[in-house]
């Protein structure tokens, strides 16, 4: 036989119940105005916990009036803090946790007591609330890992890149000095072939701590490569960051690492760039990389700074 024939699904009158339903519940969904469907809508949309907190802090002010509210929460090595408003001796504290896992502590303070009815209400948006809360924190502590050199635990090349990046805006936009500072151990191989990698590992580990106390909180520590070491300057001219430079040599010199018979020890070279205008990271990073070079094939254990010309040494 030939011909078309409309194809024909048969469907049982429990589906199309259930497809009718469906309907309703999603128009629902999307049009219901009641804080509770409204927070669930909100919160499945980001996984920015900082988004997602201010979210809720919007939400919960809608129906509980409240001077202050503060979450706070230890992810990897970065201490995450959320605060807004101000004061308010009366306070509601509450851990955050979903089996058995800690995701951090939030407190709502105000200047009056808070009733029964309020406490219970915030304690249900909570559990509204908590696995986007759970899902953010594991995305922040992935992204953090995805940027943090495991052996030294501080951030890695990827992070550098980002942080370049960011700088030359900066730089660009508000006319912002900044100088970066590549520090490169000296004869490490030799330490490795010498002593065995578990040594070399334990002195860069020992390194990027002294990096940390040669330098501010402001300046950003990177590991570059296996054991070399970048160190942004933000709001830092070149007579500046040589000091920083020498300073941070010095604290590299100090680092000893007892390996029973014997204590091993380090020194490094480095090479500072001051950031040009216009320049692009990877010709910041470029010029670094040349004064560290000439700092090398001059003796090592010394400073030299990039001139502003690219590969003109001086
Ligand atoms: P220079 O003074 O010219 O920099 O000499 P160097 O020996 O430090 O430089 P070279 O580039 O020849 O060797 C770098 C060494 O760093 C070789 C490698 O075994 C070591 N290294 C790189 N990454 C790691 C690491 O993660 N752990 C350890 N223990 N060693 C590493
Ligand atoms: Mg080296
Ligand atoms: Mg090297």
């Amino acid at each position: 036989m030939s011909g078309t024939t409309t194809p024909f699904i048969a469907r049982t009158s429990d589906q199309l119940r259930k497809l009718a339903a469906l309907r309703k519940a999603s128009a629902h969904w999307r049009d219901a105005d009641d804080v509770f469907t409204r927070l669930c809508r909100r919160m499945t949309v980001s996984l920015n916990l900082e988004y997602l907190i201010a979210i809720f802090a919007e939400e919960l002010g809608t129906i509980v009036a409240f001077d202050h509210l503060t979450y706070r929460h230890r992810i990897g090595c970065q201490d995450f803090v959320y605060a807004s408003g101000l004061g308010g001796q009366h306070r509601c504290d509450y851990r955050l946790s979903l089996e058995g896992v800690n995701y951090g502590g939030l407190t709502v303070t105000r200047r009056a007591r808070f009733s029964e009815e309020e406490q219970e209400a915030i304690e249900q948006l909570l559990s509204v609330a908590i696995c986007p809360i759970r899902n953010a924190c594991q995305f922040e502590a992935v992204q953090q890992t995805a940027l943090t050199d495991a052996l030294t635990q501080i951030p890695n090349k990827r992070a550098l890149d980002e942080a370049l990046v960011k700088q030359c805006h900066l730089g660009d936009r508000h006319d912002e000095v900044c100088s970066l500072i590549l520090c490169d151990l000296d004869h490490f191989k030799r330490i490795n072939d010498t002593y065995g990698h578990v040594i070399g590992d334990h002195i860069l580990h020992a390194v990027a701590k002294e990096l940390a106390k040669a330098t501010r909180n402001s300046d950003g520590i990177y590991r570059f490569g296996g054991e070399e070491f970048a160190i942004i300057l933000p709001h830092t001219g070149e007579d500046e960051a040589r000091v920083v430079a020498d300073r941070i040599r010095g604290f590299v010199a100090q680092v000893v690492v007892n390996c029973g018979e014997s204590d091993v020890a380090t020194t490094a070279s480095a090479g500072l760039a001051l950031r040009q205008a216009n320049e692009t990271p990877s010709e910041w990073l470029a010029r670094a990389d040349e004064a560290l070079y000439r700092a090398k094939k001059q003796g090592r254990n010394c400073t030299r700074v990039s001139d502003c010309i690219a590969n003109h040494p001086s």
